[in-house]
């Protein structure tokens, strides 16, 4: 299927697939989608780790990896994905860059935008630029995980993206965290050095802190606000 399909005949696809994949296991997800969608697909990373990448690069390895550059991650993020360049060379990563850097953020809004409306923060520097990279695909790849939080319980492996207008594919959706150490460990897949100072979900700096031990790991994300999520998955 090319980038010229209908949203109409995507929305069918998804609908279909959402049906006959429900119970998919990631490698089965990941080659339905690279046999329906070819070089039309991409999956997005937030450079936490390359389990996805490295999932998807054994079914397509030279297949396109979405990095949101917000301009406000930690260096060790930008560290990852320059590491899964060199430890998958055949992979293309997308830097998605918002309109402004943020110094023009600072200068229009404001500086510590984050801290005073993040959820306009995260719209200018994620959802708008997802948004604008993922008009180019037919179909998008995540790493969300029902355990992530409870708002993600019922994420499913295939299901059509209605705010976005393509096909979404959730290989791991069903993984446990065991079973997502477990994969990460035995095949030795590049992590984000911070996951083991404490940092269990990383986003940008400025929003995300340590989590303690035990705690939910989303929590570190924008403490102490109501914020959760940062909309890319609505
Ligand atoms: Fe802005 Fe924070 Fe959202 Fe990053 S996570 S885009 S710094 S509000």
């Amino acid at each position: 299927m090319t980038a010229a399909a209908s949203r109409d005949e995507l929305r069918t696809v998804a609908a279909e697939a959402a049906e006959r994949l429900a119970e998919a296991d990631a490698d089965e997800a990941l080659r339905w989608a690279v046999e329906r969608f070819g070089d039309d697909l991409i999956v997005a990373s937030n450079m936490q780790d390359a389990v996805l990448i490295d999932l998807a690069a054994k079914v397509k390895p030279d297949i396109d990896v979405l990095f949101l550059d917000t301009g406000y991650h930690f260096a060790e993020t930008i560290g990852v994905r320059d590491a899964v360049a060199t430890v998958y060379p055949d992979v293309r990563i997308v830097d998605a860059l918002p309109d402004q850097t943020v110094a023009e953020q600072d200068a229009e809004y404001g500086p510590k935008l984050h801290e005073r409306d993040p959820n306009r923060c995260c719209h200018l520097r994620k959802v708008i630029p997802l948004q604008r990279t993922l008009a180019t695909y037919s179909c998008w790849i995540t790493g969300v995980r029902r355990v992530d939080a409870p708002t993600r319980a019922n994420t499913p492996i295939v299901t059509w993206d209605e705010r976005n207008g393509l096909v979404k594919v959730n290989p791991i959706a069903a993984w446990t965290d065991e079973e997502f150490d477990d994969y990460l460990h035995r095949n030795g897949i590049l992590q984000n050095p911070l996951v083991g100072e404490g940092y269990l979900s990383i986003g940008c700096a400025p929003c995300t802190a340590k989590v303690a031990p035990g705690a939910d790991p989303r929590s570190g994300r924008w403490a102490g606000t109501s914020k959760t999520e940062c909309g890319l998955h609505a």
